[in-house]
Formats: C-alpha cells, structure tokens, sequence
C-alpha cells in the first residue's frame, strides 16, 4: 500500500509538533513542550502539527483526545491541519517495517516469550546483558518455521551511538546497549518505538523538541531512520519540570494539569510567558508577549538543568498580563473563564458594568477569579449582602458617618478631585481620618474588604447607585 506523505518537507521550512499520550488530562509539561515546538516553528515561518499518539486503545478514549485538544486551544497554541491520529496510521507503520524486512535491515524472530524468557534468565545467572539476542537475526530463511514472527530491526553489534542533541550536547551511547528491538510485533501491530519515527518523517518534522525522558529513546529511533535511509530531524530534548522541592513536578505540588490552571483563572497569555520562562530565557527577560517570544525563542536559550514550578512567578506575571490586555479583550477573557467555570452569563447591564470597571479591576489580579471577586460591587445590581468582615467594618460610629456623607454627595459634582474632598470633609468634621472611612465605605459600596479603591467604585457606580448603597447601610 502506498501512502502519501502528508506533507512533503519543503526545502529549509522548520516543521515542528507536539505528540502526545492522551492520559486523559492535558499535564503541564506537555503544554510547556508544545509551547516551544510552537513557538520555535512560529518565530520561522514554520508548520506546528499536532499529533496524538493513541496507539493504546485502552486509554486512548474520545475524552482523553478531547482534552488535549481542549487545553491547546484554551493556551492559545494553535496548530496547522488536522489532529493527526497515529493509530489510523497502522498500516503505514507496518508498511515501512516490511520495507526494513525487505532491504535487509531488519528480520523476522521466531522466538517465543517463553524462550525469550529463557534466555534473559540464563543471562542473568551468568552474570550478562539480559538484552536479547534473537537466534533469528541471521538465520538461514529456508530455516524459518511457518508460526508468528515479530519483526525486529538489526542494531549494530559494536560502536556507539551519538545524538546530537540540542539541549544535552552531544549524548554518546555505547551499541552494546541497544538490542534489536521490535518493530512490527507478531500480531502485526506496530510499536511505538516505530510509529513515532514514520509519522515524523511522513509529517515532515524536522525539529524535534520534547522531554529528555525521551532521551534513550531517540538512540533506538535513530535505527529506523537509519534502516530507511531517511534524514534525522533536529532532537532537542528538554529537561523535566520540577516542583519547587526539586522533585518531578506531580499532585503533590498543586495543580499538573493545563484544565485546573484554566478553571483558577489564570490568563493563557500568562501562562504562556511563565511557561516559556519555565527551562528558557532570554537574558533577564521576564514579561514578553507572544511575538517577543516567537521573535527570541531558541534552542540555545533552553536550560540543561530542570527548571523549578514557582507558583508565586506564575502568579505574579498573570497579573502583569491581565493588567496589559486592553479591557475589551479582558472582558472576553473573563466571559469565559465565567463559562468554564459554569457560571451564570453575565447580564448585559453586568457586561457594561464590568467594561466601565475593568480599569481598577485589572490592576494588581493575579487571576480572573481574584479579578470577579473583586468585581462584585459592580456586578450585584440590587443591594450589596455584606460578609462578615463588611459587616464588622460597619459599627454604629462609621454608619453615623456614611449617613453625614450621603445629602453632601448629592449635589457633588461626579469626578474624583470632588469625591476626595466631599469624603475627606466629612472626615475631618468627625475628628478622623480619610483612611479610617475607606473601611466603611468600600463595605458599604461592595459589601467586601478586597475592592478597587473607593473613588474609583464610586465613579464607576454612578451617583444614584452610590447613594443608594450608602442608604441602604443606614437603614
Ligand atoms: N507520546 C510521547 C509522550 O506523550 C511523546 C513522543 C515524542 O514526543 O516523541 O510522552
């Protein structure tokens, strides 16, 4: 059968790709790889692909594809053509392991499990490699049984091994390590080791970037390209990300997967830059947007050491983000953030609302959840409902107060310079500070203690709602 290759490489355009297992989430290294796979290929006018390797039918679920394609698209990593499918590619990968049966660079191995069994423990016993050594390798074809065969791929018996790796430096393994590993199994189905490799190069890939548990693997697929004659793409293997203990990031350090950073709210803009920065730099740089990114990213640039996940950087440049994007585009943001989340929608007076307020509210959130919280004086549109620290701000003095302040807002004219003096006035007839209202004031305005600042409510409610506020707190 003769399957076209899906996309011819071109001479000189960088092809890049992310692969990954689904396991049912989207984890966040995975997302940090497709990150520079992105970034890489976009900085040079070059193709993205997406790939799913669901040659494990058990997890290989609609849902387990569903979210990766759900946590790209949220990150923003958009990717060229179709999702590409590796099992429906079976035929393809069989294909090219009779071919290496045919030139001679791979054999049929009669042996069975049992056998192979026999002879890892005989190797044991004496103290020897326990990689197999099939029988078959140079048999005599007339000598082939009529039973199931694998199709194993001859490796060489002595030299070694080099990958050129980008990130690791030149990674030099000894050929005694490697065995003849199987390509097709006697099922007839493919291995992984071999599907990997045929979709790369049918795809055109020419740069490949992924974690360096990759590593050894890249040694034992430098076989088939090698069995085939085809060129090797660019390896870059890229460290793990660690927690901020040094160990493998996992549950334990908080959230893995790109959905739990998307439901707390996080900006994908911002997750970008921090994952970007998480194992890459460029110079002291630390708040880039996407085409500084896509303009700086290298290879070169990538860290050898593993990089550590710091929650508080994350947070830190999700709030510069938040506090660059213009608040048309914030409000969209937030919109769905709202829906993922499975809120109510906002009501179109709430939309206005937020619009007017997003100003103050962007300002010092680290997430658009901290960023609603502190929205909520302009999204309640009745009476504000205090919670307990509102509650205690409001004691009878300060009502006293808010009550004095009430007929002097009535006639002020509505703009910042005259709030500040109407409310420091009627601080000062009390004998107290304007510092000492603002408590009051933001409970009685939001009902909340974490709120923009109490000019900028004002302003942004409007004289009848501020009022109105203020009114209700007295009675
Ligand atoms: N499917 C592999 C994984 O999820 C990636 C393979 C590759 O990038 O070559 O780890």
């Amino acid at each position: 059968m003769v399957i076209e290759r899906l996309m011819p490489m071109s001479s000189g355009q960088v092809v890049t790709r992310i692969a990954p297992s689904p396991t049912g989430y989207m984890h966040i290294g995975t997302a940090r790889t497709a990150l520079f796979n992105w970034l890489f290929a976009r900085g040079r006018g070059g193709k993205f692909l997406l790939r799913i390797e669901d040659t494990d039918r058990e997890r290989s679920t609609p849902a387990a594809t569903e979210a990766i394609v759900k946590g790209m698209t949220w990150l923003g990593l958009e990717w060229d053509g179709d999702v590409v499918s590796q099992f429906a590619r079976v035929d393809r990968h069989a294909e090219v392991a009779h071919q290496m049966l045919a030139s001679g660079h791979a054999y049929k191995c009669y042996s069975t499990q049992d056998e192979i069994q026999t002879f890892r423990e005989a190797a044991r016993a004496e103290g020897k490699s326990t990689l197999f050594r099939s029988p078959w390798r140079d048999a005599d074809p007339a000598t082939h049984p009529d039973g199931p065969y694998a199709i194993r791929v001859k490796a060489p018996l002595d030299g070694e091994t080099i990958i050129d790796d980008q990130v690791q430096g030149q990674v030099r393994i000894r050929n005694t390590e490697l065995d003849d590993m199987i390509v097709l199994r006697s099922d007839g189905t493919p291995t992984y080791m071999l599907a990997v490799v045929v979709d790369d190069f049918d795809m055109g890939v020419t740069h490949v970037i992924r974690g360096d548990d990759h590593l050894n693997n890249a040694a034992r697929q430098m076989l088939v390209y090698a069995a085939m004659g085809w060129p090797l793409p660019v390896y870059a293997h890229i460290p793990l990300i660690f927690g901020p203990d040094g160990k493998k990031m996992s549950k334990r350090h908080g959230a893995t997967g790109v959905d739990e950073y998307q439901a707390m709210g996080y900006p994908a803009s911002g997750m970008r830059n921090y994952l970007a920065r998480l194992g890459w730099s460029h110079g002291d740089d630390e708040f880039f947007s996407d085409a500084e990114a896509m303009e700086w990213f290298d290879l070169d640039g990538i860290n050898r050491a593993p990089s550590r996940f710091d929650f508080k950087k994350l947070e830190n440049i999700c709030g510069q983000h938040i506090a660059a994007t213009e608040d048309a585009a914030l409000l969209q943001e937030v919109e769905g953030f709202l829906a993922a989340s499975g809120a109510d929608p906002l009501t179109s007076g709430q939309r206005d609302g937020l619009l007017r307020a997003m100003y103050c509210l962007k300002e010092r959130s680290k997430n658009f959840a901290e960023l609603i919280e502190k929205a909520y004086f302009v999204l309640t549109e009745g009476a504000v409902e205090p919670d307990e620290k509102a509650v205690a701000a409001l004691d009878l003095v300060s009502r006293g107060i808010l009550g004095e302040l009430t007929p002097q807002l009535q006639n002020a004219s509505w703009d910042r310079t005259t709030l500040e003096e109407v409310v420091a006035g009627v601080a000062e007839a009390n004998d107290t500070k304007l510092g000492k209202l603002a408590g009051p004031l933001r409970a009685a305005l939001a009902g909340r203690s974490v709120t923009p600042s109490v000019f900028d409510m004002m302003l942004v409610l409007g004289r009848d709602r501020t009022i109105a506020r203020l009114t209700d707190i007295k009675a």
